[in-house]
């Protein structure tokens, strides 16, 4: 607990690396909300939905706020997969069943991102619908917080921007702490490549 009269100032304590070869990202607030197109295969429209809910709902202040739009011509990120499960998610130990991957655009010489940012989604073969879909269902809010400029993972596995190495799944079912902590003092840290056009 921290009593009123002592304030404490702002710290990295509890926070990871969020930035790319020097570069800064986040989306600027005359932008939000920023437009998610997902591709209406299975219910990965739901998963994106959930994803954007589950970083919206970090913030105090609306610093970041998203939303699904129709048509992927003017979206901000694009979500793509081949075939995505529509069941409920396996409630078990979390199992490597999907993968995905983030294409953070090219810079312009202006420092402008020059395209949306492109999430693929993928199913892994071996698995129940039900494992696919809990895999999905944590990863889409991994991959998301990259398209919110999270570009680095973190080292701890209770974080949802943890990076596995090689075949391992995502741990965690939502940001936590940690993650918060970061992306506010991202979101809070002067950007130095602008959105794209
Ligand atoms: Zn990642």
């Amino acid at each position: 607990m921290l009593a009123c009269s002592e304030p404490t100032p702002p710290s990295r304590a509890g926070t990871y690396g969020f930035e790319a070869g020097g570069d800064v990202f986040h989306w600027p607030a005359e932008r939000l909300p920023v437009r998610f197109y997902a591709q209406p295969t299975g219910n990965l429209r739901f998963l994106v939905q959930h994803a954007v809910d589950s970083w919206a709902g970090v913030f105090l202040y609306g610093e970041f706020r998203g939303t699904l739009v129709a048509d992927s011509t003017g979206a901000d990120v694009i979500v793509q997969a081949d075939s995505v499960p529509d069941v409920p998610p396996d409630p078990g130990a979390p199992v490597y069943a999907c993968n995905e991957v983030t294409a953070v655009p090219p810079i312009d010489t202006n420092n402008r991102f020059t395209e949306p940012f492109h999430i693929r989604v993928a199913v892994l073969p071996g698995f129940t619908p039900a494992q696919v879909a809990a895999c999905l269902r944590r990863t889409t809010i991994h991959e998301a917080g990259h398209a919110l400029g999270l570009f680095q993972h973190s080292p701890d596995p209770v974080d949802i921007m943890w990076g596995p190495s090689g075949a391992a799944p995502i741990t965690a079912d939502g940001p936590s702490d940690q993650d918060r902590r970061t992306v506010e003092l991202l979101y809070h840290t002067p950007p130095t490549v602008l959105p794209p056009p």
